[in-house]
């Protein structure tokens, strides 16, 4: 197993910033080859969203011998079809979800720290006018959320004055006056992608593709059944087992664990749709409509706007999320009661969906069911331990909370770790020296990648710090020029990408590249989506057959 015993360094906010996660295993492959997988491990990990792969990151650290199994691809659920917000949740502080938005709010600067390359502050902008929530009632809800956790890097909230303000260009003009308030934004199939990378670096196997299809209790163990996609099967014990799958957790655990469940799972699907840029501008909006529900409008990418979501009710987990045209309709209704610019659904370039797993609580309303989570822990024979529910933000301290509750079942007695410590990528000392404060410090990393790479095009050197961060020197090694990255398979993707995508992040066919590694997808046209598909093909075989797409991307292209 990797040592972990990494050393400790001050930044100048005055927190304690864990180095980079074993620096010299970075040109160590991650993922591993056909049938060395262990027959052993302590924990088996199902599920490759973000909670499994926190969780087994986690573990990790602290030495257990992990082993997580993905059934499709990374992040191709519901961690890839998020809103991408890391959030306390403004609008839970209307049902006295006090306590989950501070939670939320505190991991908001954490992660920030650890991953400044693929999260960065918004501020968002809410637009009033009279027929909304009272102004003393979004006054004193901004107040809350500026006071419930420590703020040191993103701004608090204020009131703005639309009127002739470059926020309010866009917007209709019966709108003068409105809120800014920060939250956080981040790339969530890039943030699932990195803590599997950072499990494996501290002594984890990843398997994607490979579906947990039966465990059993067997004289305190559990003995597991996997299945690759090529249909072969593997055995494997484990001391204790980790449900981290998300909307199929109480599948999972009537049809493989054969565990009776005592919790329900209230399914609500979420769909978001991208369009061309509204605006010009780096705020985001959150728009107040009639049903009370909020949608946000999200600066995407440079050239488009991603506006989401809807709450819908999703009976059948068997059934693929696919967003209905009734939401894009909507979601484009909302929009344009806010945007002088109609937004219609034939400007739609893209959209996904996803499938909350929330905690059945018993409200009516789908918006109103909580967020949080909850974790149960079933020790009666062999460890077993199911999450329930959950929101992207909360990843890290979920993923804490498990591995404190699992530890004494499985004899672990290393204490917390990942408070303070970096995503694979997010230590950019190496490049800018000390850390400042994240968002500025990426600036300073573009720059000194920029100054270090100047036959290289800024833009495409932006697109792989904002993705790769410190880790960019694996996909651009000694390169000098275009020519030195391989062919360059389609506008922007050159092949020592591609190479680098394989080797450490489990991509396997094109759709891992284009809509889950990156978005670059949504640049290209369809021929040119073709030709990374036919590279993969060619270089990789048949092994990656597509992951569900969580994406549809329209005719446009
Ligand atoms: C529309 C939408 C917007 C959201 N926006 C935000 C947001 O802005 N901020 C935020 O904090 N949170 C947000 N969330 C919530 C957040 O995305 C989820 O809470 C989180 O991603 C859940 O992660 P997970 O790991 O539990 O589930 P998943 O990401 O779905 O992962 C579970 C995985 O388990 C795998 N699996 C299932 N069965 C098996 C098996 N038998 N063997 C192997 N693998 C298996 C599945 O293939 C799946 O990949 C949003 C959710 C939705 C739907």
């Amino acid at each position: 197993m990797t040592d972990c015993a990494v050393p400790l360094r001050t930044g100048p906010l005055g927190r304690q910033l864990q180095a980079s996660a074993v620096n010299t295993a970075l040109s160590t492959p991650t993922t591993t080859p056909a049938g060395q997988a262990p027959t052993h491990c302590d924990v088996l990990v199902v599920g490759g969203g973000v909670n499994g792969v926190g969780i087994a990151r986690d573990l990790a650290g602290r030495g257990q011998r992990v082993l997580l199994c993905e059934r499709d691809d990374l992040a191709s659920h519901t961690s890839g079809s998020s809103t991408k917000l890391i959030h306390g949740g403004l609008r839970y502080l209307e049902y006295y979800e006090f306590a989950m938005v501070r939670k939320s709010l505190i991991e908001r600067e954490r992660l920030l720290r650890g991953a400044p390359h693929i999260m960065s502050p918004l501020r968002f902008v809410m637009p009033h006018n009279p027929s909304m929530r009272p102004t003393w009632m979004i006054r004193a809800g901004l107040f809350l959320y500026d006071h419930l956790a420590r703020r040191e890097v993103l701004p608090g909230s204020t009131a703005i004055d639309l009127r002739g303000s470059p926020i309010g260009a866009p917007l209709k003009k019966s709108f003068t006056k409105g809120f800014v308030y920060s939250d956080g934004w981040v790339d969530d199939a890039r943030l699932v992608v990195l803590n599997a990378v950072d499990a494996v670096q501290r002594g984890a196997t990843v398997l994607t593709r490979c579906a947990c299809v039966d465990a059993r209790r067997e004289a305190g163990t559990w003995r597991v059944t996997l299945r690759h996609e090529d249909g072969r099967t593997q055995e494997l014990s484990a001391r204790a087992l980790v449900n981290a799958a998300g909307p199929w957790a109480a599948q999972f655990l009537a049809d493989h664990a054969h565990v009776p469940q005592h919790k329900a799972l209230r399914l609500v699907k979420g769909s978001h749709i991208v369009v061309r840029k509204m605006f010009d501008h780096d705020h985001a909006y959150l728009f107040q409509n009639p049903d009370k529900r909020i949608i946000f409008a999200i600066p995407f990418l440079g050239d488009f706007t991603l506006i989401g979501t809807t709450d819908v009710e999703h009976r059948d987990i068997g059934t693929p999320a696919h967003i209905d045209d009734s939401e894009i309709n909507y979601l484009c209704e909302q929009a344009s009661r806010y945007f002088e610019r109609p937004v219609k659904p034939a400007d739609v370039v893209w959209s996904y969906a996803g499938v909350r797993p929330l905690l059945e609580d018993g409200k009516g309303n789908a918006a109103a069911v909580t967020r949080d989570y909850f974790l149960d822990l079933d020790t009666r024979q062999a460890p077993l331990l199911t999450v329930w529910g959950g929101k992207l933000t909360a990843f890290r301290k979920l993923a804490e909370e498990v591995v404190d509750l699992l530890a004494p079942a499985i004899g672990l007695k290393q204490p917390a770790w990942t408070e303070n410590a970096f995503l694979p990528g997010g230590d950019l000392n190496a490049w800018i020296g000390a850390a400042e404060r994240p968002d500025t410090d990426f600036e300073r990393f573009v720059l000194a990648l920029v100054a270090r790479y100047p036959k290289l095009a800024p833009p495409l050197l932006r697109r792989l710090a904002r993705g790769y961060g410190a880790r960019v020197n694996l996909v651009l090694g000694s390169a000098e020029q275009n020519a030195d990255l391989g062919a360059e398979v389609a506008p922007g993707l050159f092949e020592a990408e591609l190479k680098y995508l394989h080797q450490h992040e489990w991509a396997r066919c094109a759709d891992d590249v284009l809509w889950r590694r990156s978005k670059l997808g949504l640049f290209l046209t369809a021929a040119q989506r073709e030709a990374v598909a036919a590279w993969c093909t060619a270089h990789w075989g048949l092994m990656g057959t597509p992951a569900p797409a969580n994406g549809e991307a329209a005719a446009w292209s």
